[in-house]
C-alpha cells in the first residue's frame, strides 16, 4: 500500500500521475499556474489535502458555494485523514474550452486500521479561466469484480482484499 507521506519522500505526486511532484500539481497548490482542466483541479485539491494546505483548498472553493464555516471543515477533514490513493474514474467536460466538468473519482484513506474509500463525483465549473469545484455527490462504494485488483490499493485482488466473504 503507498501513503501520501510516501510520495513525498519520493517526491512523486500523491494524485497518483507517476510524475514528480514538482512537475505535476505543485505547480498548481503554488499559485504558479491555475489548473487548466477541471481534472488538474481535483488532483490537486487531493494532494492539497494530504499536504494540508487549506488556504489552497479553500480559495478553489467556489466563492458561492462556501459555506460559512468552509475553512474550518476544510482544516478538520485534512487533518483528520490519512489519504492512501486516488483514482479518477471519469470525466465530463472539464476540458481548457469548457464551461463546466464533472470528475468522478475513488480517494482510499485510512480509517482506524483499515483503509475506507471515498466515491465521489465532482462538479467544476470555470470563471475568469480559472477552474472552481462547486459541489459534488457521494456515491456507493465501487466494488472490483473477484479478480481485478482491490480498490485499496494493496495490490491483492478484490476478493483476497476487501471483497473476502467472512
Ligand atoms: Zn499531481
Ligand atoms: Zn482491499
Amino acid at each position: 500500500m503507498f501513503i501520501c507521506d510516501d510520495h513525498f519522500s519520493s517526491k512523486s505526486c500523491p494524485c497518483g500521475s507517476q510524475k514528480l511532484l514538482n512537475h505535476c500539481c505543485s505547480v498548481y497548490l503554488q499559485g504558479q499556474l491555475p489548473a487548466p482542466t477541471a481534472e488538474k483541479l481535483m488532483r490537486s485539491r487531493y494532494c492539497a489535502y494530504c499536504l494540508k494546505n487549506i488556504d489552497y483548498l479553500f480559495n478553489t472553493e467556489h466563492p458561492s458555494y462556501r459555506k460559512p464555516n468552509s475553512r474550518k471543515l476544510i482544516t478538520a477533514t485534512a487533518n483528520s485523514l490519512r489519504w492512501l490513493g486516488l483514482t479518477v474514474l471519469t470525466t465530463e467536460g472539464g476540458q481548457p474550452e469548457d464551461q463546466t466538468g464533472v470528475v468522478e473519482f475513488v480517494a482510499v484513506y485510512q480509517e482506524g486500521k483499515s483503509a475506507a474509500q471515498l466515491h465521489e463525483r465532482s462538479n467544476f465549473i470555470k470563471e475568469k479561466g480559472k477552474w472552481f469545484y462547486t459541489d459534488g455527490e457521494m456515491l456507493p462504494p465501487v466494488q472490483p469484480k473477484k479478480n481485478e485488483r482491490c480498490w485499496c490499493k494493496s495490490g491483492k485482488k478484490f476478493k483476497q482484499c476487501h471483497g473476502k466473504q467472512r
